[in-house]
């Protein structure tokens, strides 16, 4: 089945983007992940296609032999998954284009890994305010890109985002089953 994982700094709104998408109107999902790692979480969505929780990367907090672990998961999740059909990004609306960020992209389109991007918490500051931050994020990609991944907008408070983000899974799933 295919898979979509879920990325991004730590504090981001991942596990809140997660919890948003897939309760009310509640996801049929199960855990699906076998034991072994913790660090990776794999959840059955309507028996169509597994949401893959993945580390949040950037914490240094976390020591420096952690932070090699879960570099080297999110790598060969990414890298060598046949599964994975698409990578969600997740970045803070209301930042400035983040270099953590920005080269972690920069690495999923010099290995051909299709990802999308999420940009959280937009509930904190003005729709305008977002959309700017939104538009400057693109300019920059655009300096990268010839073609620009495309792109959402939530907000794990206010229930925005979901459809979009559920629809776009399902429109890859429709093309898929072609
Ligand atoms: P994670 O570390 O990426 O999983 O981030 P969390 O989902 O735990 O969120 C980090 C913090 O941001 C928490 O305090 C959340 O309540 C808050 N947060 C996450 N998403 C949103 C959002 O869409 N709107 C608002 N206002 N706060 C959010």
């Amino acid at each position: 089945l295919p898979e979509y994982a879920f990325i991004g700094r730590s504090n981001v709104g991942k596990s809140s983007l997660i919890n948003m998408l897939t309760k009310q109107p509640k996801l049929a999902m199960t855990s699906a992940t076998p034991g072994k790692t913790l660090l990776i979480n794999h959840f059955l969505v309507n028996k169509e296609w597994y949401l893959v929780d993945l580390p949040g990367y950037g914490y240094a907090q976390r020591g420096k032999k952690m932070m090699d672990k879960i570099q080297k998961l999110i790598e060969y999740y990414v890298l060598e998954r046949e599964q994975m059909t698409c990578l969600f990004v997740l970045v803070d609306s209301r930042l400035e284009p983040q270099k953590i960020d920005l080269e972690f992209m920069e690495w999923l389109g010099e290995n051909g890994v299709p990802f999308a991007i999420i940009f959280t918490k937009s509930d904190k500051q003005s729709s305008g305010k977002t959309k700017f931050n939104v538009n400057r994020y693109m300019e920059v990609l655009k300096e990268q890109w010839e073609e620009l991944p495309p792109y959402f907008i939530s907000s794990s408070e206010k229930k925005t985002g979901r459809k979009e983000i559920l629809d776009y899974i399902e429109s890859i799933n429709n093309s898929l089953q072609k």
